[in-house]
Parts: structure tokens; sequence; C-alpha cells
């Protein structure tokens, strides 16, 4: 769909974003609490300045060093992210390699067929989701069914815009989760093993960025800065960044 809003709005990003989530919402493929869910991530951008804070970029070469040190990394897929970040990801698990995988939270088999599909029409070759044969312990809800070769079996997985159950769940499983998320507070972003408070649509291709510059280096020196890590103090950043920023 050519999009109506004027390119030399001010908002003019922000206001496509919306009108892809909308669209995407008409066919059944974006979740209507995809659509407050974002709300709520925009309002966070505002706080930040609509801008990668040093901290994040931070965060996002330790979510690089996790990809390029894991033997099975999956990039997890919802509506929004299907929405507004199909290539980003695309991109960024072609350069791994990584596998794509599909895991709603308000699950029916059409709506993750749809979502494969429009990955499909993106760009991607395989996507994982619609087939799932195995299920996630320490959930009971749909988002516990996934693929045995991809979220099942992966030993770290890339979550953009995440709920904490499933946070949780993964990290109990032992798995290394990355998420991205605009919300410094929410379960998701304590719960998760890197946190990156950034816009997706942002926080993506800088991760592609790092994993371009560290693919070459040595395991050793990967492994140093994922155990120099420390997400509590970052979160911690970050809100301090909030907080004392001019906002004049
Ligand atoms: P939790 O269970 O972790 O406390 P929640 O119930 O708020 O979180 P969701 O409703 O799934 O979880 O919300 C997803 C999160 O994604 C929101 O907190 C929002 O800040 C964030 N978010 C939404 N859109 C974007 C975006 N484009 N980029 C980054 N983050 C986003």
């Amino acid at each position: 769909m050519k999009s109506k809003i004027p390119k030399d709005h001010p908002r003019h990003d922000s206001l496509v974003r919306r009108e892809r989530l909308a669209e995407l919402g008409k066919k059944g493929l974006v979740h209507e609490t995809g659509l407050i869910a974002h709300g709520r991530g925009e309002a966070f951008d505002y706080l930040l300045g609509e801008k990668t804070i040093p901290a994040s970029d931070h965060a996002e070469k330790v979510a690089a060093c996790y990809l390029l040190l894991a033997k099975n990394p999956v990039i997890s897929l919802n509506g929004n992210v299907v929405a507004l970040a199909p290539k980003e990801c695309i991109e960024l698990a072609e350069l791994l390699p990584a596998k794509l995988e599909v895991n709603v939270f308000h699950r029916t088999q059409k709506r993750v067929e749809a979502l494969v599909e429009e990955m499909k029409k993106a760009g991607a070759k395989e996507v994982l989701g619609a087939k799932a044969d195995a299920k996630l312990s320490y959930i009971s809800s749909e988002r516990a069914k996934c693929s045995k070769e991809g979220i099942y079996s992966s030993d770290v997985v890339l979550v953009p815009l995440e709920d904490g159950d499933r946070t949780e769940a993964l990290v109990k499983m032992g798995k290394r989760v990355s998420v991205i998320d605009l919300n410094p507070l929410s379960r998701t972003a304590r719960t998760a093993t890197v946190t990156v408070v950034d816009e997706l649509t942002r926080a993506l291709p800088n991760i592609k960025r790092w994993v371009e510059k560290l693919k070459g280096d040595d395991r050793e020196d990967l492994k140093g800065m994922v155990s120099g890590w420390d997400n509590k103090r970052y979160l911690k950043e970050v809100r301090k960044y909030i907080l004392t920023r001019n906002f004049e």
C-alpha cells in the first residue's frame, strides 16, 4: 500500500509505522493488543529522544556477541516485528546465519501461516513456526508452541518485542535471551540476559553493524565482552539517562 503521509511531515516515519501496523491489523496479522504495545513503545522513545543512546549501542554490541557465539541462534518474530522490520530481520538472519521463527501470543494456525507468508514476500527463504512440534517449559499460553529445530533447541534467542512470561521461560530453560524493548521497566527488560532499550528499526541494523564488525574476532574476545555485561547496571543507566535528560 502506498502511504498517504506527506514526505515533509515532521513525524513522517512514525506515522508510516502506525499506518503499516494498522494495515496488517486489518489483515489479521497484527493483533489489536499489538497496537497498544506499540503506543507504549512510542512513549518511551519520546523520553529517550528517539535515538540510540550510547549505553544501548553497547547493549547492541553485546547482543551481537551472543549471536556470534551461538550454536543455534534464532530470531523470534511476532506480528509487530513482521509489520515493522521484516527486511532487517532477514538481513541479520542471513548474515549470521540464524533461523527465523514466528511465535505469537494470540496464536492461530492461520495467523502464523500468514505471518510466515508475509516474511517470504519480504524475501525470507525459510521461516519456522507453522509446524509446532515442541513445547516450551514453564509457560501455559499458546506461546509455548514452537519448533523443535528452532526456538526449542536454540541456545541464543533474539526476541524483539517480547512479553515477560516467555522471556522468563526461555531464561529458565537455560537459553541466552536478548530482547529489544523500549520500556526499561518491563518484566521482559528485567528478565532478559541482554536488554536493548532502543526502537526496533534502529536496534536491528545496529546489531547487524556490530555483527559485521565483530564477525572475524577471536571467540575468546567475544566471550570476554559478554561476561563483562551487567544488565541490571545497564537498565539503571538507561533510567538515569531519562531522568537527567534536558527536555528543553
Ligand atoms: P512485560 O510482560 O515484559 O512487563 P508487556 O506486557 O508490556 O511487558 P507487551 O505488551 O508485549 O509486554 O509489550 C511489548 C513491549 O514492546 C512494550 O513494553 C513496548 O515498550 C515495546 N515496544 C513496542 N513497540 C516497540 C518498538 N517499535 N521498538 C522497541 N520496543 C517496542
